[in-house]
């Protein structure tokens, strides 16, 4: 753990951190206690009132000199990532990267928080008003596995540009990388308690939304997490953002770039061997172009060859990494059978690579369905792999209506270049956000986070930075 600007054993049990794609064992954390989750949390509101009170100009400083020291040690927090999540090299130096320019974005948001001032009738004397912004205190952050860097600095950014202080809690598989990230920004000037660590699981998570000094919680992670995190947070009326599940519908109209299509649904959908929140995760193709579709999609992931983060298959063939753990395996093996058992088709791959076995790698070879019942586990859950289904739409009205028929609400797209088709989609498909001729990615610019079940609040962009801080009303007079 790291707390108050140095190393904290902790007073729970051990756990293995376990490299997915090889099974060896990286290293051990602590599950932390309430104990460790409450001198966390004393830390950073120990240092609250100083990080609020620390000219905003100096804020934004030390958050650049945190990046930089970061971005010298890029192959050590890279290096880590690969090996306790799975992701291959070059994905993981593309979430470094995400996460650089993220913390970027926010230390030179630091010196644009505002406030606003308000005329007011003069009925009781004169006076104005002010509008101030505030910071909360501290913020709890709950971090998943799959993109443990990029989605601590979307919160751990936005907090401390705001004046908080932070206590960060990632996915108990991937707490390496993290808590490198926490010893340098220390190391570069971040002043002791303002971003601690606590590992563990949901135990230690659950602590960390009960504990009354945390006055915001950023979660990410699954919906049914995030539902059983407001048990807690709803009662003691704690600010919260959920970013969680989502099931993204992308529309493939017959005008469409159909190669330009293809590719980026295919990084989408496949990147981090389909472990990302906001993909494609079903495609609803026109019929005129759908056989197309399947035949190029289906040629291309072929080239995917599982395997270990650190190495590289020959050309053609491209590396995709491990399933995270044999759960998240198996529950996908679950939703292709419950599909293919209703009279699923894969076109290409959907199964588990052949002799990978808890231990030695959860590979999975990527997957293209076809025929889907859209009643079967592949079509109403949210499927957190590398298997896409496709099915052929008939006009823009079925592939909106389709589109919309999920619990979840967080990304979309469409592809086409008709105007009114895009007009349709960016007002009519209920998500966070619709992408028109483009890769599924998360801007740092854009607000991002879903509706309907897929969450609450935003990150990226001022917006998020505006959910770090709150109101207060102050109302001057006796000045004239
Ligand atoms: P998860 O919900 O199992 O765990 C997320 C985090 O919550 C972990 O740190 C976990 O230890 C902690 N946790 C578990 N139980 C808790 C509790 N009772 N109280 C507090 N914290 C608790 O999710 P996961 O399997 O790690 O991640 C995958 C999920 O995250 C997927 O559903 C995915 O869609 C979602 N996700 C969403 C976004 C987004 O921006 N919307 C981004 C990435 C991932």
């Amino acid at each position: 753990m790291w707390i108050n600007g140095s190393g904290h054993p902790g007073s729970g049990d051990g756990r293995e951190i376990v490299n997915p794609g090889t099974g060896a064992t990286l290293d051990t954390t602590v599950d932390g206690t309430g104990d460790d989750v409450a001198a966390a949390v004393e830390a950073a509101a120990a240092a609250a009132p100083e990080w609020a009170a620390t000219d905003t100009t100096k804020r934004a400083k030390i958050l650049h000199a945190v990046a930089d020291a970061l971005q010298e040690q890029s192959s050590d927090i890279v290096a880590t990532l690969v090996a306790e999540q799975g992701k291959p090299t070059l994905e993981a130096n593309g979430e470094f990267h995400h996460m650089l320019a993220g913390l970027r974005y926010y230390a030179d948001a630091a010196t644009k928080v505002r406030g606003t001032y308000q005329d007011l009738p003069s009925q009781f004397g004169p006076a104005y008003g002010l509008i101030l912004r505030r910071p909360f205190g501290v913020v709890g952050a709950i971090i998943p596995w799959n993109f443990p860097l990029t989605l601590l600095a979307n919160k751990l950014g936005p907090a401390l540009a705001a004046g908080n202080t932070v206590v960060a809690k990632p996915s108990e598989t991937t707490p390496l990388s993290t808590l490198k990230v926490a010893q340098i920004a220390t190391e570069a000037g971040l002043p002791d308690g303002v971003f601690n660590v606590v590992t563990g699981a949901g135990a230690t998570g659950q602590a960390l939304v009960g504990h009354p000094e945390v006055r915001r919680i950023a979660f990410t992670g699954s919906t049914a997490t995030g539902q059983k995190l407001m048990e807690t947070a709803g009662p003691m009326l704690k600010h919260v953002s959920l970013e969680l599940g989502g099931s993204d519908p992308t529309i493939v109209l017959p005008d469409a770039d159909l190669d330009g299509a293809i590719k980026n649904i295919q990084i989408g959908r496949y990147w981090n061997a389909g472990q990302v929140c906001l993909a494609p995760k079903r495609a609803f193709v026109h019929a005129d172009v759908f056989d197309e579709f399947v035949e190029k999609l289906s040629s291309r992931i072929q080239r995917y060859e599982p395997g270990d983060g650190t190495t590289k298959p020959d050309k053609p063939h491209l590396r995709i990494g491990p399933m995270h753990t044999a759960a998240q395996r198996d529950l996908l093996v679950e939703q292709v059978a419950d599909a293919t058992d209703a009279g699923a088709e894969m076109v290409t791959g959907g199964h588990v690579v052949d002799g990978s076995s808890e231990g030695d790698g959860h590979f999975y070879q990527p997957g293209l369905a076809v025929n889907v019942p859209t009643d079967s586990r592949l079509a109403t859950e949210e499927v957190f792999g590398p298997v896409l289904p496709v099915w052929s739409i008939d006009s823009l009205d079925e592939a909106i209506e389709r589109a919309n028929d999920t619990q979840f609400g967080l990304g979309s797209s469409i592809w086409t270049t008709d105007a009114a088709a895009i007009q349709r989609a960016v007002n009519d498909i209920d998500a966070g956000i619709t992408w028109v001729n483009q890769l599924h990615y998360g801007y740092d610019e854009m607000p991002f986070g879903g509706t309907k079940m897929s969450g609450l609040g935003k990150e990226h962009g001022l917006e998020a930075l505006a959910e770090y801080s709150e109101l207060k009303s102050s109302v001057v007079g006796g000045l004239a």
